[in-house]
């Protein structure tokens, strides 16, 4: 069945199959001092893919993407893709996050962060917090049943997301479920990538951003399902209030106001696989360069990396590998201008 939007989205799509050359920033002339080139300055013209529309997962009713007048942060007046998204996967299951019980395993519960890396966040784990971070303050669970003491409510979910939350909030397995929030947020991507010569640093989310330092957006980018890559988590923020907030296997966990969202790539969102053994793509950043996996098919990481961790290739263009969940962060910083309004 193909419905009117499906149609409008089949154009946009042949729109954005072009694939443009363009002069590189320093390749191009059109400045006065042309004779004075030299060899330093001659760059070749690289590769610049439009955002490929058709790779999101539109038929759900999930996301809508359509295509508006946008303005970039170098002043570029262009064609954004408009994408509203509800941030509800259905490539893959969300949860679970918390364990119920101290006695549960792994399979009960989803992944935290530490400074020894990853961890599972099984019964056990929750069981033994006050020696794992060592302070007497942590008792996440009834000694008499077992009962791991978890957000069990829309209304825990939000007291116990401010920073310094009350006590009752304190020592709480932060999950909020899914079915508790409707989110709903419009994201604007430029339809064709706008590289810059100097990067932006991206914000990390009003707990971490310092006052007076320009920031580009908290998010990263989106899957192809729509849901977002986000800013790192405060952990600092939640382990003070006594607090884990583990993200499930897929990397993703669900908060008050945005609902679900990644804080890592685990594999399990919609990739699409290269024919190189290149990374898989894995969805498009907010300045419309794709997003690929950290690693390659056999297991490798790009060693060309720039301080955004992005690289260019002939058949990609200009895009970004990401790091690992344990660094809790996607890449900081962008190379390409984003949408402003
Ligand atoms: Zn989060
Ligand atoms: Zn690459």
């Amino acid at each position: 069945m193909k419905s009117k939007f499906r149609d409008n989205v089949g154009q946009l799509i042949a729109k954005g199959l072009i694939v443009i050359l363009m002069c590189s920033l320093t390749g191009c002339g059109g400045d006065s001092d042309d004779n004075s080139v030299t060899d330093e300055e001659v760059t070749t013209d690289g590769t610049v893919l439009s955002v490929d529309s058709s790779l999101f997962l539109v038929d759900d009713g999930y996301i809508t993407i359509t295509t508006v007048p946008c303005t970039l942060s170098d002043g570029t007046e262009t064609d954004c893709y408009q994408i509203v998204s509800q941030h509800t996967p259905l490539d893959h299951e969300m949860g679970p996050w918390c364990p119920e019980y101290i006695t549960d395993g792994a399979e009960n519960g989803g992944l935290w962060i530490t400074d020894d890396g990853v961890v599972d966040l099984d019964g056990a784990f929750i069981e033994n917090l006050a020696t794992f971070y060592n302070d007497d303050g942590w008792k996440m669970y009834d000694e008499d049943t077992g009962e791991v003491i978890r957000v069990e409510t829309i209304e825990e979910c939000q007291g116990g997301a401010q920073p310094n939350p009350p006590a009752e909030y304190q020592n709480m397995c932060a999950q909020c479920l899914p079915e508790w929030i409707e989110a709903q947020e419009t994201y604007l991507i430029p339809i064709v990538p706008v590289k810059q010569e100097t990067s932006i640093q991206l914000g990390d989310g009003p707990t971490i951003d310092l006052a007076g330092v320009e920031y580009g957006p908290y998010v990263r980018g989106l899957a192809f399902n729509g849901v977002r890559f986000d800013h790192p988590a405060d952990l600092d923020v939640i382990l003070a209030a006594y607090q884990v907030a583990p993200v499930d296997d897929a990397g993703g966990h669900v908060n008050n106001a945005l609902g679900y969202h990644y804080h890592g790539d685990m594999g399990f969102s919609t990739r699409i696989t290269q024919d190189d053994d290149h990374a898989a793509m894995i969805g498009y950043a907010l300045d419309g360069h794709g997003i690929y996996a950290q690693l390659d098919a056999e297991g490798n990481e790009p060693t060309d990396l720039d301080d955004c961790r992005g690289h260019e290739d002939e058949t990609r263009g200009y895009h970004y590998h990401v790091m690992p969940l344990e660094n809790n962060e996607f890449f900081d910083c962008f190379y390409g201008a984003y949408a402003v309004e």
